[in-house]
């Protein structure tokens, strides 16, 4: 979208229904859960608009809730394509770790365990039914949020927070949502300044109470420019070393998927 969406408010409602952008098959390709199997749902709307922003998630439609569960369970459950073989080959190759399961994975009768719920920003709209009910299936459900909202989940949910900045500053997390927060995936770019490093967004905070480090994941931000973007793969390696954080790359990417 780069900068270019309508700012959206979260919805109060029942979440009986939620504007959905995409629903697709794929393999997630980035933070704690890569090269895991899974199905995304790319949920419509952003309250922010971030100028790098190369996601489409402006063109959703209404669907009711049981409409989507019934997308979600057919894409677990399909079969294998020869590009998905593609794929967990390179990954294997790259030394990707993938849960155990995997390795039979010809036998299972669900093929994608886990549901990565994105945007736009998912907790916008009321997901806390659509949550309960993949949890109940037995699904592991990861959300990817910029950590400006809150709804309140189950614990069994992964909440995977990748802070934005407004104005020149990072927007601070939400400090309910920092509490269940389980990584932080920043985005990092030599070029662009503004996120040429990363900052306390309340995880000292929560280190300092509480004793527990939440993960930090560093990505460079693909600037659609090979010198830019080899630019930044350079300052999240030196920057990971200093700070003992972890290399995030859009393996997706990488091997041509969305
Ligand atoms: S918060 Fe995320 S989805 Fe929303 S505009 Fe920024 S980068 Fe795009």
């Amino acid at each position: 979208m780069f900068g270019k969406n309508k700012i959206l408010k979260p919805e109060i409602h029942e979440g009986a229904s939620l504007k959905v952008q995409e629903i697709f098959a794929t393999f997630q390709g980035e933070g704690p859960f890569v090269g895991y199997p899974s199905v995304f749902v790319r949920l419509g709307g952003c309250n922010l608009a971030c100028d790098f922003c190369d996601t489409e998630f402006d063109s959703f439609k209404e669907i009711s809730l049981e409409k989507i569960l019934k997308k979600v369970e057919e894409l677990s459950a399909q079969n294998l394509s020869k590009k998905d073989f593609f794929v967990l080959q390179e990954l294997k190759k790259m030394n990707i770790i993938l849960p155990p399961e995997i390795e039979n994975w010809l036998s299972l009768e669900r093929k994608r365990n886990l549901v990565v719920i994105t945007g736009g920003e998912p907790l916008r709209q009321p997901i806390e039914r659509f949550c309960e009910e993949l949890i109940r299936r037995g699904f592991l459900v990861q959300i990817e949020t910029n950590g400006t909202l809150f709804r309140n989940l189950l614990k069994e949910v992964k909440i995977i927070c990748s802070p934005k900045i407004s104005d020149k500053k990072y927007h601070k997390i939400r400090p309910d949502l920092l509490a269940r927060i389980d990584a932080l995936k920043f985005i990092i770019s030599a070029s662009n300044l503004d996120y040429s490093g990363f900052a306390d967004v309340g995880q000292n905070e929560i280190e300092e109470k509480t004793g527990r480090k939440i993960p930090i994941y560093l990505q460079p931000m693909d600037e659609y420019s090979e010198s830019k973007n080899l630019d930044n793969i350079e300052l999240v390696r030196s920057l990971a070393e200093k700070n003992n954080a972890i290399i995030s790359l859009q393996i997706h990417k990488y091997l041509g998927i969305s």
